[in-house]
């Protein structure tokens, strides 16, 4: 008798994370239409149009150090003593020449006069009436925030596709610029289906439970400053989906849906996608979130995730999050990694690279270390809140030992 072992966890033909990143960026052109805010509207935005410097920053060659600014050839005088010729406050210059021999008091901030090139910090001078004597070694030239050393007049200060997060606001208004242009933002319309579903404050009957995918999209979608159209709850009656997704489409972007994309008998998003739209069904070797739909209706893109609340999570980063950074014509990065050394031991079969959560801290060596949250169920939202990074483990891999090194992925970076 001939045994025929299953494997329901490899398949050669499901696609790998790149595969499926790569078809999703190669379907996808970033969305026209930009638009004109002041810059702390601009916080989260991704920027249209490059930012050329209208100015040098700093303006002029400024002092770092409060001190005495001198010329620098005066150090190589084997007994240093300087004449105070006047003082220079940040933002009031000292506008005077000073010959050689002469030096001015000097703060942080404030305007180098032109012949001078070199800050002395006060802690290495002693003065005495109008004179100061120089100790210690020094070097010509320093202590000087040179014009321009920030950011150049005529360059690019910041790229078209960047993100503008608080240093980036902070940095257009150190070139006194008041507006700036950037992408119109997304719209993203989603809707949850499932006959189990049922919302919050109503009371769950028999075999119901909370919609909680509806809430988690919606954050992430929040979190990804993108415009939210949520369509509510859509039975899992075919022509109330089809009405919904054409109605959703309409309306938006983006069209993203969470259950029914399995090949259960109440699964009919595929079907209609197929039906109203263009759709890829794929598998991915992915855990957890094997099933995910990509497609397109009309003129929107379509994600179809599934339904398990981590699932539809794991996929919304790792999948969703990137096509609509991409959407957008922002920079595409890949997400933020780093090794830690687990201290958990990890079950994984071997075929399908694996989200795992973890929670992760620095040990009292500094060294990075993370921990399982312990059971790794699909359906088990509570993991996702109690852990802070993922533990990715390759589709290769299988066990993982205490002690192993592993790659993790912080989930406070993932929006950056
Ligand atoms: P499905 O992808 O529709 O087969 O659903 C897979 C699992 O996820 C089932 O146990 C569903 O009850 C659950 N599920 C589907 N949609 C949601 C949702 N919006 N919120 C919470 N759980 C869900
Ligand atoms: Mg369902």
């Amino acid at each position: 008798m001939t045994i025929t072992c299953v494997d329901d966890n490899k398949n050669p033909n499901w696609l790998t994370v790149e595969q499926a990143l790569q078809q999703i960026k190669t379907a996808l052109q970033p969305i026209q239409g930009e638009e004109q805010v002041a810059i702390r509207e601009g916080l989260g935005r991704i920027l249209a149009t490059d930012t050329v410097s209208p100015i040098n920053v700093p303006a002029h060659n400024s002092a770092m150090m409060d001190g005495y600014a001198i010329h620098g050839e005066d150090l190589s005088n084997d007994e240093i003593q300087l004449k105070v010729v006047g003082t220079a406050f940040a933002g009031k210059p000292h506008l005077e020449p000073v010959p050689k021999g002469g030096c001015i008091r000097i703060f942080t901030g404030a305007v180098l006069p032109d012949e001078l090139d070199t800050v002395i910090m006060q802690e290495h001078v002693d003065v005495q009436d109008n004179t100061i004597k120089i100790n210690g070694e020094q070097k010509v030239g320093q202590h000087i925030f040179p014009i321009g050393g920030d950011i150049t007049k005529g360059h690019v200060a910041l790229k078209a596709g960047k993100k503008l997060l608080a240093a980036e606001i902070g940095l257009l208004a150190s070139l006194g610029i008041a507006e700036i242009r950037v992408q119109r933002r997304l719209k993203v319309a989603f809707f949850s289906t499932g006959d189990e579903l049922c919302s919050i404050g109503s009371v769950p009957q028999v075999g119901q439970i909370y919609d909680s995918n509806r809430y988690t999209l919606y954050s992430m979608l929040k979190q990804a400053d993108v415009e939210i159209m949520d369509m509510g709850v859509v039975r899992d009656v075919p022509e109330d989906i089809e009405k919904a997704l054409l109605l959703a489409a309409e309306n938006s972007d983006v069209v993203i849906t969470s259950g029914g994309v399995s090949v259960g008998d109440a699964d009919y998003v595929v079907d209609i996608l197929k039906k109203i739209g263009e759709m890829d069904f794929w598998k991915l070797a992915v855990k957890p979130g094997k099933p995910l739909t990509f497609g397109k209706i009309n003129n929107a893109q379509f994600f179809g995730l599934p339904g398990n609340p981590v699932s539809a999570m794991n996929t919304f980063y790792h999948f969703v999050l990137p096509a609509l950074r991409y959407l957008q014509g922002q920079d595409y990065t890949a997400p933020f990694r780093v090794k830690a050394t687990c201290l958990s031991d990890l079950k994984k079969r071997s075929g399908r690279l694996d989200f795992q959560r973890g929670i992760l801290k620095a040990n009292e060596q500094g060294e990075w270390v993370v921990t399982s949250t312990g059971q790794q169920s699909s359906a088990m939202l509570s993991s996702m809140s109690q852990a802070n990074c993922f533990i990715v483990l390759p589709l290769e891999s299988g066990n993982i030992k205490a002690g192993t090194e592993v790659i993790v992925e912080p989930f406070e970076t993932l929006f950056v």
